[in-house]
């Protein structure tokens, strides 16, 4: 299935993000995980991909193709530009399409030191690509509080308008813990004329290493609540863990009410127990 048919079913769709492990993958280590995961009936299962050819790519190929043939569930192979020739991505696709995957996710990729984007420099030159040679339905990132890496929120909007005109047919956005952030950009965005639909990005807190590790990264701002939270749990993993479902639940299921995402994306860091507690905490609601 495109991942740009799940919207029109009649569920709220829920989809998780898994990565792949690195150097050899023994799938049958990994089949709790998958278990647990795909039984949750998700609209779609995203594998992310490492840029610059890192360690796993090939993996993801594997892993996304296990979850399409095997578990029957729709599943997004993340493509990078970072290192990635024309001859690269036509063998990777070559790879995907064989395992019958029809969809993906066109990404820029983190940098990496020591490698350089070369034939695609942004996420919308590697789309315009994929649009003209394969016929998969192409998914794109999207920054709720603007990219990183540039100067004007503005600027990051016109690039992301570019992304749709080159052929995307959907986004994913980067996690977010302000909601009231994410509203501002769906308003944003829709005015600018991005009418592809958005699947929000929420990751539950699992530890306060890993969230101030991403927040590094990815610039999400932080409210109040959740810096109390990881203050408060700092020395009580566990309860961290839960107080972190909860607040993701709580978060995801705002942006239902708000009707203003056209699904829900989780990254759930490969932890079947989070899936099916996000899952359970949405239909539970009724979506
Ligand atoms: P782009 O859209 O190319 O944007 C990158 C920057 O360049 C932005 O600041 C943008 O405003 C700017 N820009 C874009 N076009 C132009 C232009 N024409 N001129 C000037 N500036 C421009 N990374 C991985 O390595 N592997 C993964 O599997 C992975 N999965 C992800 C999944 C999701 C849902 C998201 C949101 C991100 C993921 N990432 C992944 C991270 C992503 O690769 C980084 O955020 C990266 O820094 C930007 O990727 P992009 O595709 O948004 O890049």
């Amino acid at each position: 299935m495109r991942i740009s048919e799940v919207y029109s079913e009649n569920k709220l769709p829920v989809s998780f993000e898994i990565f792949p492990p690195k150097g050899e993958m023994d799938i049958s280590a990994l089949r709790e995980m998958l278990d647990g995961i795909t039984g949750t009936d998700p609209a779609y299962v995203s594998v992310t991909c490492s840029a610059g050819g890192t360690g796993n790519s090939r993996n993801t190929a594997a892993l996304a193709g296990v979850i399409q043939n095997e578990y029957h569930i729709p599943s997004v192979a993340h493509i990078t530009c970072i290192n990635s020739t024309p001859f690269d991505v036509d063998s990777y696709v070559e790879e995907i399409k064989n395992k019958g995957i029809s969809n993906v996710l066109a990404l820029r990729g983190d940098r990496v030191p020591g490698k350089t984007t070369s034939s695609f420099n942004y996420a919308s030159d590697l789309i315009s690509y994929l649009k003209r040679t394969t016929d998969f339905c192409i998914g794109a990132g999207c920054y709720p509080e603007g990219h990183v890496e540039c100067e004007s929120f503005d600027e990051d909007i016109e690039h992301l308008r570019e992304k749709q005109d080159a052929g995307a047919d959907f986004l994913i956005s980067q996690l977010f813990f302000d909601n009231q952030a994410f509203f501002r950009f769906i308003d944003k965005i829709r005015d600018r004329g991005i009418t592809i639909p958005i699947d929000a990005g929420i990751m539950p807190i699992m530890g306060k290493s890993q969230i101030t590790r991403m927040i590094f990264l990815c610039g999400a701002s932080m409210p109040a609540s959740v810096v109390r939270m990881l203050n408060k749990y700092e020395d009580d993993t566990q309860s961290l863990i839960k107080a972190g479902m909860e607040f993701a639940a709580k978060q995801a299921l705002e942006i239902a009410e708000s009707g203003m995402a056209n699904g829900i994306h989780f990254y759930c860091m490969n932890k079947p127990e989070v899936a099916s507690y996000e899952m359970k905490a949405i239909r539970d609601a009724g979506y």
